[in-house]
């Protein structure tokens, strides 16, 4: 069977970072145009050619997603449950030689955020924490899966890769999707935004969707760090992990997450911007690519943003999050993996998406309905 390691070697970066420069606007018109959108339309949507065509690109964008998701907007917390980390990310406030305190939530602390979380109206988390594969390791998310199952409906990862097995082991314990970005798809400068610790290993990463559809995971979510190389080309390599992912493992659902490089203490960050209008045309080329993947927004990006990306290809947002392990209550102020922009409560942001028509859903899927 072809993983996807074996397609992604047969693409070079360089010559796919031309290609898509070298988009024409008659490349651009014949995307728009096409109602089964290739691999190469998806490029000439990235390209800068198709920045005038932004207009038409939302309008199609809205469209699609009304068509296959509603007027509706899924809401969710993210629930640090530790910083501890043994890799070195260059741009990451919980890397390894980042003199923090350390914190790994105990059974008692992790119930008392799940209070607050649950207090906010949320049914669907995501646990998050940095790679200490000594320490918070399968048997830590197993415990943590089995305190968290009672409260939620709806639990996802976002955690070290692991083995298959591994996987499988964890959702027998209720879980529902792993998150896994690459980061970058840039083999040689991912080794230098990662030099320590077994996230170096690129392969590895790279396989782990392979590994977690072959495990029959419910949902895995897919996305590059935007800011560490040129969005245009780590986001058609993603696209194109995302075209493999769902031919091979058809069961499965997808989601995409656009995380842009945030400020956090002890790190300088690389000055690859992706501006606002950027961001937007990537959310539509998504769209106008694939009309069934989830398209994630975070906290990460502004209010304005935010509220004017509802009407536009999201479909599911974090809300009220915070990035440190205790961050809801048992300890507010320590070191954020990186700052919040958007600082709203959670029902302050289920306001303005219901002030816009769109309904804020909750809760919209029940492991009792799928044993
Ligand atoms: S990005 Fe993840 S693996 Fe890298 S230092 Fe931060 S927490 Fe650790």
């Amino acid at each position: 069977m072809t993983d996807f390691q074996t397609i992604f070697d047969t693409y070079d970066w360089l010559d796919v970072q031309t290609s898509i420069y070298s988009k024409t606007a008659a490349d651009v018109e014949q995307a728009l145009a096409n109602p089964r959108r290739t691999l190469e339309d998806f490029k000439a949507l990235l390209s800068p050619t198709a920045a005038p065509y932004l207009e038409q690109m939302a309008q199609l964008s809205r469209q699609a997603t009304l068509k296959r998701f509603g007027k509706t907007i899924r809401l969710f917390a993210p629930m640090y449950l530790s910083n501890e980390c043994q890799n070195i990310c260059t741009y990451c406030g919980f890397s390894f030689d980042n003199k923090v305190k350390r914190r790994t939530l105990t059974d008692a602390e992790i119930l008392a955020e799940v209070a607050a979380i649950k207090e906010m109206g949320f049914d669907h988390i995501l646990l998050v924490t940095g790679e200490a594969n000594q320490t918070v390791h399968v048997p830590y998310f197993q415990n943590a899966l089995r305190l968290i199952r009672p409260f939620f409906s709806n639990i996802s990862i976002e955690v070290q890769p692991l083995d298959q097995a591994d996987y499988e082991t964890l959702i027998q314990e209720g879980l529902y999707s792993v998150l896994v970005y690459q980061e970058t798809y840039h083999r040689n400068k991912y080794k230098a935004y990662h030099p320590k610790g077994k996230k170096s290993n690129f392969n590895y990463r790279l396989d782990t969707p392979d590994r977690l559809g072959k495990a029959d995971i419910h949902k895995i979510g897919l996305g590059v760090l935007l800011g560490l190389e040129d969005w245009r080309t780590d986001s058609f390599f993603c696209a194109a992990h995302l075209d493999y992912l769902q031919k091979t493992y058809w069961q499965t659902n997808y989601s995409i997450s656009f995380p842009r490089i945030r400020p956090a203490e002890g790190i300088t960050t690389p000055d690859l911007i992706i501006t606002d209008k950027e961001l937007v045309q990537l959310i539509c080329a998504y769209r106008l690519f694939n009309e069934e993947v989830e398209l994630s927004i975070s906290t990460r990006e502004s209010e304005k943003f935010r509220n004017h990306i509802i009407q536009l290809g999201a479909t599911t947002m974090s809300a009220g999050s915070k990035t440190n392990p205790g961050g809801y209550v048992i300890e507010p102020d320590t070191l954020e993996q990186f700052e919040i922009s958007d600082e709203r409560s959670p029902s302050q942001v289920a306001e303005v998406i219901a002030s816009q028509g769109y309904e804020p859903v909750w809760k919209d899927w029940d492991r009792a309905y799928f044993v």
